[in-house]
């Protein structure tokens, strides 16, 4: 630890990143893989990769960071950005910003809540999000807001979408299916749900590295907010970005994000193969996988790692217990 606490000590972040992925590589108890489809069974649990990016734009990494891994409902963040920027508040009569307390993809909760999702982040959620983006879709073929979006966060294109991934889903997806029929029968879907399931199984199976991800979650870490006009583009989007992560906050995690905030204290976004993107507001972002699964569907191991790093770095959006 460095006792001025004001500047980011570079070495220590650099030591502490690989003393966790090191620790980590190691552990006996890495949770659960998804057994949701046979590609996402098939990885080996033993893969763990953690990247940090600070807002100098400094990067530390450690472990199996440059291999990818499909983002799955991360990608939900982005969507909703997307969304945000497009339709602005509109967004909230069709989506509500409460923590559902259900699993991801329950059809107990919408049914309960008359058709509009409890937020954008469960999957009844994101699939409304994908149908107001669809409105933007010009003429037939894949959908691609998300990939594009991505591709500008990130400064380049190369990643691409898993296909085998995306098929395989695509023929899996009984539970969204339904999902996406009954958000139509309570008039919260106006596109065929074909065409909204394909778009969003699409944006589940972008593969990403470590390393991508944590560079694709800049905007939300406002590294450009402050500069500029009231109007100005980036600040409008970091203001949303505020938004975006109050809800990674809350709902980031399904069921499992009040023990996730008590534990990181960090806004936070997990997918099904293992993947999450936590920020750190104005100082970092970080991206972590490790394929193991917890019972809520969070990363075990990565939900560790975060926990162990903001520990370390008194990185927390509750204050630091350094002051400064
Ligand atoms: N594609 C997965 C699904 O829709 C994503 C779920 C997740 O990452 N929690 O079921």
């Amino acid at each position: 630890m460095t006792s001025d606490r004001n500047i980011l000590d570079i070495d220590f972040l650099d030591k502490t990143v690989r003393a966790i992925a090191e620790d980590i590589s190691t552990s006996p108890d890495r949770g659960e893989v998804s057994q949701f489809l046979p590609e996402l069974a098939a990885i080996d649990p033993r893969q763990f990769g953690l990247a940090v990016v600070t807002a100098d734009g400094y990067e530390a990494a450690a472990g199996d960071i440059d291999e990818a891994f499909t983002i799955q409902s991360i990608s939900k963040v982005f969507a909703l950005s997307l969304a945000l920027e497009t339709f602005g508040d509109e967004v909230w009569t069709r989506v509500d910003r409460e923590p559902s307390g259900d699993p991801f993809n329950s059809i107990t909760d919408l049914e309960r809540h008359g058709g509009y999702p409890r937020n954008p982040f469960i999957n009844p959620g994101a699939l409304v999000i994908v149908d107001m983006l669809l409105d933007k879709a010009d003429g037939p073929g894949p959908t691609k807001f998300v990939e594009s979006f991505l591709a500008e966060q990130i400064g380049a294109d190369d990643f691409a979408v898993d296909e085998a991934i995306f098929e395989s889903e695509i023929g899996l997806s009984h539970t969204n299916r339904a999902l996406a029929h009954l958000a139509k029968s309570f008039g919260n879907l106006n596109h065929p749900v074909d065409d909204v399931i394909a778009a969003y199984v699409r944006q589940c199976a972008i593969a990403l590295s470590c390393r991508q991800l944590a560079r694709a979650g800049r905007y939300l870490m406002l590294e450009r907010a402050g500069a500029g006009a009231a109007t100005d583009p980036s600040r409008r989007r970091a203001r949303q970005a505020r938004r975006v992560a109050s809800l990674m906050l809350t709902c980031g995690q399904y069921d499992g994000s009040g023990d996730f905030a008590f534990r990181v204290g960090l806004p936070a976004k997990s997918g099904i193969a293992g993947g999450l993107l936590a920020i750190v507001p104005n100082t970092a972002t970080i991206a972590v996988w490790a394929p193991g699964l917890d019972a809520n569907g969070n990363s075990l191991l990565g939900t560790l790692a975060l926990e162990r790093l903001a520990e370390a770095m008194d990185w927390s959006v509750f204050g630091a217990v350094e002051r400064r």
